[in-house]
């Protein structure tokens, strides 16, 4: 059976669910399998299948400890109308590249996809490990993981969930989608505060024992939606999986060529899915890392430096304004292990790395480790070329990309022109245009508006792109949390959150 251990070390070794329910590493380490594991079919075998047959061959790989009828459950509750799409990640051809279009759920943005099934793994797990405390979910967000967990487990007997968003730092619309949220379970608070201030204060209070004990006492067990959480990335591999399937089903690729992948990246879990993939078996040449001016990690693939010491920007791609990319350390491991070929070799390598980035900002990898990582290349766009990115996309080949999707389309673009390299490439498109409307409309040449719902009505009427449905009341809906709290405020709020 395939066991969890932290990328830090110590002997934790779980099970899957275990460390779903636990989200993170009693040492702040994050879970990794010991080993990822192999697709259980061939390439050949897999062509054809539809989305949730192959995310159900994923998810039993990595989860091997559900049983086949616990995971059918989690993939078909998850998997079905919430999107509206019935292939759920359509694959769309523009320009240069294939669009994995991975915004078709709930909240119109990625992160939907993990999230749409993590509630159902995480009550599974609790069911299948005879735990009968209340699971708490606290989520930090940079805008679109709040609103798609807020989603997925509003009203989910046996959970509560808190999530925390960086005051005056997301979009108008992103804000509602959170603030309006119903569900007596829910509760969201702004922080005066970046994204890093919220996930450090998350982290934190993850890996406090004595608030865990307090909670404890109240019959509550905390746990994470946050893409640290092994439940959240797994989900995730399966578009990768089910994207090369597809371009060799249309004959786009040739059996066992490979396809490079380019993912616009914040916290670095969307990427790291990818690399999973890889490891499964799905034949992918090079990982491009697209980042925007908070390029942290377009430096870091260039010279295995990774400084977080650095003025931080408020960007039109705002998920993606991180300075600590948290899944990195899941890929470090990796790597590592890799270099030294021992678990605690590369676990004591990535602790001290970490360890360096939480007293000093910065870390320096291993020449052993610089060697591994070349099959990661990494590129930042500005504001302005993204815009740009958008419109000219747009002009030439009526489709329409959101400031994320553009960020990645144009490092792709960057590293084309660089690099001699005619692999077909696969885009993760992580959000609906409609959900940075205001940039979406400067790019395309939409006169300013008031707010951002003119936008919506008026791109549509120029593009004739479709309203995501779940936007179409957001305007009218209650605001039911409008809190803003200091970042030393976060367990006291969750204290009256749970009522304890
Ligand atoms: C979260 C998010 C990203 C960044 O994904 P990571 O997995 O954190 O790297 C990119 N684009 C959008 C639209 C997002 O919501």
């Amino acid at each position: 059976m395939t066991k969890y251990i932290s990328t830090r070390g110590g002997s934790e070794k779980i099970s899957s669910a275990a460390a779903i329910i636990k989200g993170l590493a009693s040492n702040k380490g994050l879970f990794v399998p010991t080993e990822i594991p192999k697709l259980p079919l061939t390439i050949e075998e897999m062509v054809g299948k539809d989305y949730k047959e192959v995310a159900f061959t994923v998810l039993k790989s990595f989860f091997d400890d559900f049983s086949d009828e616990e995971l059918r459950y989690c993939v078909d509750s998850a998997y079905d109308d919430k999107f509206d799409k019935e292939e759920i990640v359509p694959i769309v051809q523009a320009g240069s590249a294939h669009f994995i279009e991975l915004f078709h759920g709930k909240t119109a943005a990625f992160k939907d996809i993990a999230l749409s099934i993590l509630p159902y793994l995480m009550t599974t797990a609790i069911k299948k490990e005879g735990i009968d405390k209340k699971i708490c979910i606290l989520t930090a967000t940079s805008g679109d993981t709040g609103k798609a967990a807020l989603e997925g487990f509003s009203d989910v007997e046996g959970t509560e969930i808190v999530v925390f968003y960086p005051y005056k730092a997301v979009s108008k619309i992103q804000e509602l989608q959170m603030t309006t949220q119903e569900g007596k379970n829910t509760h969201v608070f702004a922080i005066r505060g970046n994204f890093d201030d919220a996930q450090r204060g998350v982290k934190s209070i993850f890996t406090d024992p004595s608030f865990a004990d307090e909670l404890s006492k109240k019959n509550i067990l905390l746990s994470s939606a946050n893409s640290i959480n092994i439940g959240r990335l797994v989900p995730q591999v399966a578009y990768y999986v089910y994207a090369y399937l597809k371009l060799l089903e249309e004959k786009t690729v040739k059996a066992g060529e490979p396809m490079n992948v380019v993912v616009p990246t914040g916290n670095f879990g969307n990427i790291l899915a990818a690399y999973y993939a890889k490891m499964m078996g799905i034949p992918i040449r090079t990982f491009i890392c697209a980042s925007n001016k908070n390029k942290v990690l377009t430096d870091f693939f260039a010279t295995g430096v990774y400084d977080a010491n650095r003025e931080f920007y408020v960007t039109n791609s705002p998920s993606m304004d991180i300075l600590i990319s948290s899944n990195l350390e899941r890929l470090l491991f990796h790597l590592s292990l890799d270099a030294y070929g021992e678990r605690n070799k590369a676990s004591e390598h990535v602790a001290g790395l970490m360890t360096a980035l939480e007293t000093d900002g910065k870390y320096e990898v291993s020449e052993e480790i610089k060697k591994e990582m070349g099959m990661f290349v990494g590129g930042f766009v500005d504001p302005e070329l993204t815009l740009k990115t958008i419109q000219s996309m747009y002009n030439k080949h009526e489709y329409l990309m959101d400031t994320h999707t553009a960020v990645a389309y144009d490092v792709y673009s960057e590293y084309k022109k660089h690099v001699c390299d005619d692999f077909e490439t696969v885009i993760a498109a992580t959000a609906s245009p409609y959900k940075f409307p205001a940039s979406v409309a400067k790019a395309i040449g939409i006169d300013e508006m008031t707010d951002d719902f003119e936008y919506l009505d008026e791109i549509n009427k120029v593009t004739g792109v479709k309203i995501p449905s779940s936007f179409a009341d957001l305007k009218e809906r209650p605001v039911l949390h409008n809190r803003v709290i200091e970042k030393n405020e976060m367990k006291n709020v969750i204290r009256e959150s749970l009522d304890v």
